[in-house]
């Protein structure tokens, strides 16, 4: 089995990058890709652990990227980068420069909720390791810890909703120059778990297939068609977007850790054939399988 996204404690995961591993190689994984969100700190401690653990590791970051989807509209689009160098420099700067943002944008969502809650930066912090990529789920996870709400997800569904007064919009790069930055990183670009927030019923004429052709156009090489999150009928739209443009198609677990979120470990895998073009594909960083 090969599973191509999940997360550990350097982002908004509940498992150490080791701990991520071991787990990944129990329940019969053979290639796991740890993908953190905008950060490549844990692939370090994945590699020892997988090395020890005789499963192969395909070391990636998820980005978080906005993209301009026409009539003023923006949204939020995150994208798989497998094997960058992660000593590009431009790489490593903008990566950095998302964090240092994430941190802003949750300090000023943590002020606002400090107007009518009990709760303090020093809260958010107590849930994170030093350094980890800052988003909502810490937030939520102070919000549990505080006996506020009852579960990370009852966070997201009332407090943490983009819509509710609380959320403050995230500031990321542009979906196209992360693409480009990705590509000249030596990394191969797939979109996350695409169409997810796409209304449900929408009929094929509906998808933003320019959208889609403007980022293969600046170096999209693949989509992630199986993933909890992504409709049936988005699912067989991406297939078809796919093989016109012969795109990679992956599948994940995009797990976080039980109890953090539903995702199990392989319960969305990815063919051979396919994890065979990205390592082929990528020239920033070796594969170790
Ligand atoms: P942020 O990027 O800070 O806006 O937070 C979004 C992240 O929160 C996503 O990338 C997921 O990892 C996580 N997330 C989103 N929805 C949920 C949910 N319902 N329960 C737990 N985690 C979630
Ligand atoms: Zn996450
Ligand atoms: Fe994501
Ligand atoms: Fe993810």
């Amino acid at each position: 089995m090969i599973d191509l996204h999940t997360h550990s404690t350097r982002s908004d995961g509940i498992d150490t990058p080791t701990e991520l591993v071991t787990k990944a190689a129990a329940c019969g994984i053979s290639v796991l890709a740890i993908t953190d969100h905008d950060t490549t700190s844990g692939w370090d401690e994945a590699i020892a652990a997988a090395q020890n653990s005789g499963i192969g590791l395909v070391p990636g970051i998820e980005v978080s990227t906005r993209s301009e989807i026409g009539q003023g509209r923006r949204i939020s689009v995150h994208i798989l980068a497998y094997l960058p160098d992660p000593e590009h420099p431009e790489l490593v700067a903008e990566l950095k420069k998302t964090r240092d943002a994430r941190v802003n944008r949750a300090r000023e969502m943590v002020d606002r909720l400090a107007v009518d809650y009990e709760i303090s930066w020093a809260d958010i912090e107590a849930q994170i390791e030093p350094g980890a990529t800052v988003g909502r789920p810490a937030i939520a996870d102070a919000l549990v810890h505080l006996g506020i709400v009852p579960t990370r997800s009852d966070a997201f569904t009332s407090i943490l909703h983009r819509k509710s007064p609380y959320y403050v919009s995230d500031h990321s790069l542009n979906t196209i120059e992360a693409i480009g930055l990705i590509r000249r990183a030596g990394g191969v670009s797939v979109m996350a778990h695409p169409l997810i927030d796409f209304p449900a019923g929408a009929s094929a004429l509906d998808l933003p297939n320019e959208h889609f052709e403007r980022l293969i156009g600046a170096g999209l090489e693949g989509v992630e068609v199986n993933h909890r999150s992504v409709p049936d009928f988005a699912r067989r739209w991406l297939v078809k977007l796919a093989q016109r443009h012969n795109l990679i198609q992956t599948g994940s677990s995009d797990y976080h850790g039980l109890g953090a979120k539903e995702n199990e470990l392989g319960e969305n895998t990815t063919e051979k054939a396919m994890l065979d073009r990205i390592v082929a594909q990528a020239e920033g960083f070796e594969a170790r399988l």
